[in-house]
């Protein structure tokens, strides 16, 4: 008799996380190969004999999800269900995703080395780069748009409030979710955004990614996946809400309470904001103390708040603030004048000098920007009304 070996996965960690807020979405995974093998079955009849498809083109691939079995524990939710698979073929169709996932690598320890990656040929069965020792974003978006029709079946589970948000197996084709966070959607997208977001994450699990205790929480791959696609939808919101509206008016409300700027996020920066932004650096550096970001505040019509956040050597850290007034004009051309510092010692008060000057040096035209950033966010900046060579740019963000 043949003997059949039930092997559990040791690397695929039983993660159980209910915090409402955490920006991942957590799932429970339990893998053993019988299980595995069953799906292989039913995917070899699929007859897939193309080489892993590695072609590098320049625009996106389209994927299409689309309903296989369907059951739930909330009653007439397939169109919800039907919506949030569109919403995720839409936006795994993008450029914008493709792109956005292509600037990542990852580490090692979030590929699989599950056997059933074998009878499929169209994904990377080894993720991990042998001479890069990283899994690169191109890896996974061709795993991710291996197939341009995706047959998935959903299943919405009853929960007692205490469940994680769902899981699913390596290779398989079922996906679970508990209807606790469906029913009760505090967050902040519509709820068929919100378990695309899930369906994003899940899905990525099933081509062969896994949580593992051997990478942190911000270096997960299929939480990133998820936040990629949770960016990607924010953005839309957000673009929506503006529809039309020009910056200086929609400042201090909502998704434009803060313009934040995090140079290393922000490389085209301008020269003359740069050269303020280092004097001001060098003061900091000289008592080993490093900025995380600058920011401006856009407290009302006619106040603002320049603000630092400073890490001390020992990891501590504080924030500083330098208070402005801001005249706009209906053209949105701003002029800022300093009217008192808020929390800063005389020391940092003079460090911080450069870039109060720099503020204050004469008015600047607010506009949203196409500048580099980091995906799916929204840039706006000020532009130097003499001299628009001369500007500086941010995210708008509504908590910093
Ligand atoms: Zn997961």
């Amino acid at each position: 008799m043949k003997k059949v070996e039930l092997k559990v996965v040791t690397k695929s960690l039983l993660l159980v996380v209910v915090a409402v807020g955490v920006t991942f979405t957590a799932c429970k995974k339990v893998t053993s190969e019988t299980l595995l093998q069953k799906n292989d079955l039913s995917l070899n009849k699929l007859g897939h004999q193309n080489s892993v498809n590695s072609l590098s083109l320049d625009s996106a691939k389209k994927v299409r999800f689309q309903l296989g079995t369907f059951s739930s524990s909330i009653s007439n939710f397939q169109d919800s269900a039907t919506k949030a698979l569109s919403i995720l073929s839409d936006v795994f169709s993008t450029k914008e995703f493709k792109d956005s996932l292509l600037t990542y690598t990852f580490v090692c320890s979030n590929g699989s080395s599950n056997s059933c990656l074998a009878s499929k040929p169209k994904l990377h069965r080894y993720k991990c780069d042998s001479v890069l020792q990283v899994i690169t974003g191109q890896t996974v978006y061709d795993d991710l748009t291996a197939d341009s029709v995706v047959n998935i079946n959903l299943q919405v589970l009853a929960s007692s409030g205490s469940s994680p948000y769902g899981y699913t197996y390596v290779c398989s084709s079922t996906i679970y979710s508990y209807d606790w966070f469906l029913k009760n959607n505090n967050r902040a997208l519509p709820t068929t955004q919100e378990y695309a977001v899930h369906l994003a994450h899940e899905f990525t699990h099933t081509l062969g990614y896994v949580h593992s205790s051997n990478h942190t929480a911000a270096q997960d791959l299929t939480s990133r996946i998820g936040r990629i696609v949770r960016n990607i939808l924010t953005k839309r919101a957000n673009l929506a809400a503006i529809n039309g509206q020009e910056l200086h008016t929609l400042l201090g409300q909502d998704n434009f309470k803060y313009m934040k700027i995090r140079v290393n996020d922000l490389p085209e920066l301008s020269t003359d904001f740069m050269t303020a932004y280092n004097s001001m650096k060098s003061g900091f550096d000289s008592s080993n103390q490093t900025i995380t970001y600058a920011y401006l505040q856009f407290i009302d019509s006619t106040n603002a708040k320049l603000g630092l956040r400073v890490v001390n050597s020992n990891n501590t850290y504080f924030v500083i603030t330098f208070n402005h007034t801001m005249a706009i004009d209906s053209n949105g051309v701003a002029t800022f004048a300093y009217t008192g510092v808020n929390t800063a010692n005389a020391t940092n008060r003079a460090r911080v000098q450069h870039l109060i000057d720099y503020l204050t040096s004469g008015s600047f035209s607010l506009s949203f920007m196409s500048k580099s950033a980091p995906a799916a966010t929204i840039v706006g900046g000020g532009s130097l009304l003499t001299d628009p060579a001369s500007y500086f740019y941010g995210i708008m963000v509504d908590t910093l």
